[in-house]
Order: structure tokens, then C-alpha cells, then sequence
């Protein structure tokens, strides 16, 4: 099967075909989608791009679709680095001298461990709604999906970026991927299955759409 994509934040187009596929029919299939490219590229360049931070002192920064401050503070000699939230501002614990790539992966750090409560809380709520097994989770670093759910091992890949999108959309991917157990493709019965548990998953995922993956 032959698929497109565009990618954020700049429109590259991704194309993929089987290894063997003519070389006219892969020629056919984009120039086919040659209107809807242009469209879609358009669509992901005007989406507000994620702003470039320095994870210094100041910056305002997501967590779950709210802004919070963060400060950054020295730590004392022999203390580890860390991050404190106090529920009004994010605190870096720093060592003197941090790159820019330690305070961010500092605060990635946070991220996971407030997206893995979150994500947990929700997964044992439609555990018990779906009456379905525990599905293993991890959470990764992604470019273009917020979600996978993996049929063979029955697990879902959760994009970090979740941590900053706002609750009812991580909701939403979580339902999205355990719904995937049972229905694979995105039909009228993967929708209907959906609505049963949340009936405006439609909004959300607008929602969801609006905003681009922080890399
Ligand atoms: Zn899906």
C-alpha cells in the first residue's frame, strides 16, 4: 500500500511504497494527491509553531495546556539535580554551568513522570470501563504521532509531548489506543466504540489537532 504524509513543523512530505511498485504507478499516486499535498502543507506550516526555549529563568512553559514559570535554582553542593512544582511554577534544581540540552532534559524528566500518573490514572479507569486486561505502556519521544498502540505486544507508545496538550486530549489518545484492541482501522465501528465511553472525542481531537509536537 502506498501512503503520504505531511509532517510537521514544516511540511515535509513522507512517502512511502512498496519496495517493487512501478515507478509510474508511485508517479500516479502523488500526482493524484497533488491538491490535497499542497492544502495539508499549508495547513501544518500556518499551525503556531512550538517556541524555541532556552529552559532558563522566566520562560513560560506547557503542562497539560497550562502555562507555568519556571525558575531555575542552584543546588547545593552535593545535591542531585531535580524539579520541584509547587501547582503555581516549575523549579529546575540545577548544577552550576547546565547546558541548555541538561535543563531540557530536566524537564523532560518531569514530563514523563507527570504524563506516567496521568496516563496511568486513565488507563485503570477504561481498564475497568472495557473490562480488558492491563495494557503495558511506555512513554517515548515522537515526531508525528501521539500515540501507537502495537498489536503483536499489545502495547501503547505514548508521545512525551502529551505532557504538555491538556487533559482531556491525553484522555482522548489513551481511549484512542486501547479502543485499537479491539478494532484496528479507524471505521464506523472504531468511532462507535468511542462515543460509547466519550461521547466528544470528536472536539477534543480538533483540540488535539491545533497543536503541533514540541521536538
Ligand atoms: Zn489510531
Amino acid at each position: 500500500m502506498m501512503r503520504v504524509r505531511v509532517l510537521p513543523p514544516d511540511g515535509t512530505i513522507c512517502a512511502t511504497a512498496p519496495r517493487w511498485s512501478p515507478r509510474k504507478a508511485v508517479i500516479e499516486f502523488l500526482s493524484d494527491r497533488y491538491e490535497w499535498m499542497q492544502k495539508a502543507i499549508h495547513k501544518v506550516q500556518s499551525r503556531p509553531r512550538p517556541i524555541q526555549l532556552n529552559y532558563s529563568e522566566g520562560e513560560q512553559v506547557l503542562l497539560f495546556g497550562t502555562p507555568y514559570t519556571l525558575h531555575t535554582q542552584l543546588v547545593v553542593s552535593k545535591e542531585k539535580a531535580h524539579v520541584s512544582f509547587d501547582g503555581q511554577s516549575i523549579t529546575l534544581h540545577i548544577k552550576p554551568d547546565s547546558s541548555r540540552e541538561a535543563r531540557a532534559a530536566l524537564l523532560q524528566s518531569f514530563y514523563k513522570e507527570r504524563l506516567s500518573m496521568v496516563v496511568t490514572v486513565y488507563m485503570n479507569d477504561y481498564q475497568s470501563k472495557l473490562s480488558c486486561a492491563p495494557i503495558p505502556f511506555r512513554i517515548l519521544r515522537r515526531k508525528s504521532v501521539w500515540g501507537t498502540y502495537n498489536v503483536r505486544s499489545r502495547s501503547i507508545i505514548f508521545n512525551l509531548a502529551l505532557a504538555q496538550v491538556p487533559l482531556e486530549c491525553v484522555q482522548y489518545v489513551v481511549l484512542h489506543e486501547m479502543t485499537h484492541q479491539y478494532v484496528h482501522a479507524h471505521n464506523a465501528e472504531f468511532y462507535q466504540r468511542m462515543s460509547a465511553f466519550m461521547p466528544d472525542w470528536k472536539q477534543r481531537r480538533a483540540t488535539l489537532k491545533t497543536i503541533s509536537i514540541a521536538h
